[in-house]
């Protein structure tokens, strides 16, 4: 059986999420926006897991805008933003370290005249603070930073920009899919206008997403899809009525169960990086090892190239550079931007952990690891004999 370190990339989803979502597929099948009184029944169950999902972030659920991905989320909060506030200002800032759903929608408003800055990171791949003051102008409308990392689970300091920008008027949005569910999220403290998470990330289905919009920010925007009124007109299209039901059940369930979880899944993390550092040696843990999050582990093999050891190790999922940009031969930007040497660039692999893996299934997962690597070593020219 493989063993599945890959939950950043997806997760399963949770049987709980699948039993809730059930009845949505086939009997409880109207259309939330039918004036009849099957309509009206399963309006009153959406407006009820958009509770469930602000709640869990510390919002209001008037605040919560369904979209189809964590993507169309961060490119609805990005291109909504700037084009808001077009005539106030055209410069925008975001980080080198991104997933590509918020670098290419600052690319696509370069091409529409804006001007971005694109921050660099420190070697542990955060974002420093005084980067961020040193690029503010008086034209910038809008801060993009992620809250964590999807390739080396850094987290950023997302409340400090927002105590900088609030300052001077800016908005902050911060992509928080590989956040959700490793630590608390709560908006008000973070302090951010918009945030963005994703179901299939969650042990949730995949073809859902949320934004939460702040409320003073709400009123004025403009949607990305337009056409019927759904989403407070926000985002027209009708309503995926079983993926949201699925979304809030995953929420719920981060609700209750964060703590252990988090005990969970980080048990297994160390396990894993203390088993390869004390057994197998030459090995490099990618990005800051105290500010990231429980689920992910960067590892740089020494004198190994990632995709010949992923080959070696086939009954292991995981991913080298990001699952998104695996078809590219180039190097993972992140690990770029946080200056790893070529070497270890080259032999860089990504596990992610999540709720239903077990000790059985690390343990294994290193055996596997500590073979395959010996070999692929033994056979290196680069290797020091
Ligand atoms: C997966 C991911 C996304 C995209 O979410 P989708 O729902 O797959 O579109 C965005 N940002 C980060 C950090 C992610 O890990």
């Amino acid at each position: 059986m493989p063993i599945y370190l890959d939950y950043s990339a997806t997760t399963p989803m949770d049987p709980a999420v699948f039993e809730a979502m059930r009845p949505y597929f086939v009997e409880k099948y109207a259309n939330p926006s039918s004036i009849h009184s099957l309509g009206r029944a399963i309006r009153d169950d959406l407006e009820k897991a958009r509770e469930t999902v602000a709640k869990s972030i510390g919002a209001e659920a008037h605040e919560i805008i369904f979209t189809a991905s964590g993507s169309e989320s961060d490119n609805m909060a990005i291109r909504g933003t700037a084009e808001l506030f077009r005539d106030k200002g055209k410069h925008i800032i975001t980080s080198s370290i991104e997933h590509k759903a918020v670098l290419e929608s600052f690319k696509l408003l370069e091409k529409q005249g804006f001007e971005v800055t694109y921050l660099p990171v420190d070697t542990n791949g955060i974002v420093p603070l005084d980067a961020v003051k040193n690029a503010i102008r008086k034209d910038t409308t809008l801060i993009s930073i992620m809250l964590v990392n999807n390739e080396i689970g850094t987290i950023q300091p997302v409340r400090e920009i927002s105590d900088i920008a609030k300052k001077q008027g800016i908005i902050v949005h911060t992509d928080a899919v590989q956040a959700m569910g490793k630590m608390k999220i709560d908006v008000g403290e973070l302090g951010v206008d918009l945030l963005t998470i994703s179901g299939h990330k969650l042990c949730g289905p995949k073809g859902i997403g949320a934004l939460y919009i702040d409320e003073n920010l709400k009123n004025d925007f403009k949607p990305l899809v337009v056409g019927g009124a759904q989403e407070y007109g926000l985002r027209a299209g009708t309503e995926s009525v079983p993926n949201i039901i699925g979304l809030a059940e995953s929420c719920a369930i981060i609700m209750k169960n964060l703590e252990k979880e988090k005990a969970h899944i980080k048990s297994l993390r160390d396990l894993f990086e203390h088993r390869l550092i004390e057994e197998l040696g030459d090995v490099n843990i990618n990005g800051d090892i105290e500010k990231r999050v429980c689920s992910i582990s960067n590892i740089a093999f020494r004198y190994v190239e990632a995709e010949a050891l992923m080959i070696y190790a086939e009954d292991i999922c995981c991913s080298t550079g990001s699952a998104c940009s695996s078809e590219s031969v180039d190097a993972s930007h992140v690990l770029y931007a946080i200056g790893v040497n070529p070497v270890d660039l080259h032999g860089a692999i990504r596990f992610s952990f999540g709720r239903f893996n077990t000790e059985e299934e690390v343990n294994r997962a290193v055996d596997i690891l500590k073979e395959s690597v010996e070999k692929l070593r033994a056979m290196s020219p680069l290797v020091n004999r």
